[in-house]
């Protein structure tokens, strides 16, 4: 088997497995006194720091949850509620990239159901899936009250990497507030959280548990919690704490922290599959591949081969990958990330992803390759024309 598809979920690392089941004995709610409870407690305390050393920050400012899609729904509705103290500081427009996830894009459109003064708008990307920061500026001047900003850190389709930089200098002159989904990111780049007010982390995807995820929050800016109950996490995140997931996300980070060996050796993998794949079919287009990008991913298509062909060619000969997100996989639609990038919805059908992690090696990199060439010697000649053309 050849698992190519690390940006959907990444495979459990061993000493992942080895924290979650420690956590599953120790037992023991981190709320209790007792001595069970401190264990507990410490387990979570040492894993806040672990999640938090990911983006330079504290272990205060984080927030577990149950993953990144409940993250970016606190984050969101957290923001807007959380400001309705101050009129002055109300938040009334959110700014969304274009290319953000869909716990991002669906809850942000939720919003202004419950909240119907806030206005949402997308930000556009460039050709190469770049934030255009031009129209954030623009945006950003526009309008009365305060904003919110969600731009991700890279895109966890094509892998481009976002000018958090330069995004959290124009937000921060405007007075607004930044949230950025960096899931595809951890790990893979460097993470600033003091670039930004809300930061978004997912387990599964740098070899952690399923189920287990943060928000990262600073302490001065909104956030009204969307659980509540027994006041668990500052009153933020109300529920016990999953205690395995968090060891295991815990010790998925603290992995990370000497990951400069591992981003290095998926990236050789990653240059290698492009350059082989290349070589034998010049014709292959490969999305944001002139931008920065995360180590870990190769967005491509080769016009003629769809995604839905080659989905199911490639896993008849055990290479598993991805056309666009798995989250919306299931059913093959055209990728929302592409459409924002200008890419033609007939060369957009032919996209795949590849996306390498941890457990990737040059095996699977070669099966790749091979299945992909047969695959298009298989496909239709007239098709392959009419989309090249
Ligand atoms: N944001 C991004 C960029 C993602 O890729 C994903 C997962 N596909 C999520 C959020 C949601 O993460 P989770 O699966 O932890 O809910």
């Amino acid at each position: 088997m050849h698992y190519l598809d690390h940006n959907a979920t990444s495979p459990l690392r061993p000493e992942c497995l080895s924290a979650v089941t420690h956590a599953l004995a120790v037992g023991g709610n981190p709320s209790s006194i007792h001595a069970n409870g401190r264990a507990a407690r410490a387990i979570v305390d040492q894993a806040r720091e672990q999640v938090a050393a990911l983006a330079g920050a504290k272990g205060n400012v984080v927030i577990f949850t149950s993953g990144a899609t409940e993250s970016n729904n606190l984050a969101l509705f957290g923001a807007v509620e959380g400001s309705l103290e101050g009129e002055a500081s109300r938040v009334t427009r959110i700014f969304v990239s274009a290319i953000e996830h869909s716990s991002l894009l669906a809850t942000a459109g939720r919003l202004a159901e419950r909240f119907p003064w806030v206005r949402v708008s997308h930000l556009p990307v460039t050709a190469h899936g770049v934030i255009d920061l031009e129209a954030l500026r623009v945006a950003l001047r526009e309008g009365k009250g305060r904003a919110l900003v969600a731009v991700m850190a890279a895109n966890n389709e094509t892998g481009t990497v976002q000018p958090i930089a330069q995004v959290s200098k124009l937000v921060r002159e405007a007075g607004a507030l930044l949230l950025v989904d960096a899931v595809p990111a951890a790990g893979k780049i460097k993470l600033d959280f003091s670039l930004c007010d809300y930061m978004t982390l997912s387990a599964h995807k740098i070899g952690g548990p399923q189920g287990a995820g943060a928000l990262l929050v600073r302490e001065e800016v909104p956030l009204a919690p969307q659980l509540t109950g027994g006041g668990q996490q500052k009153g933020l995140r109300a529920g016990t704490e999953n205690l395995s997931g968090i060891a295991g996300f815990g010790a998925a980070a603290h992995a990370l922290e000497d990951g400069e060996g591992e981003r290095d050796r998926i990236l050789y993998l990653r240059d290698h599959f492009e350059a082989a794949l290349q070589a034998a079919a010049p014709e292959t287009v490969f999305f944001g591949s002139e931008v920065e990008r995360l180590c870990s991913t190769s967005a491509f298509a080769i016009p003629g081969l769809t995604a839905e062909t080659a989905l199911i060619g490639l896993d008849l000969d055990g290479v598993m990958m991805s056309s666009g997100s798995t989250c919306s996989s299931g059913k093959v639609s055209v990728s929302h990330v592409l459409t924002a990038m200008g890419v033609e919805d007939k060369l957009a059908a032919c996209a795949l992803r590849a996306s390498f992690g941890w457990s990737s090696s040059m095996n699977d990199v070669t099966a790749a390759v091979e299945s992909l060439l047969k695959l298009r010697e298989r496909a239709p000649k007239n098709q392959l024309s009419e989309v090249a053309a």
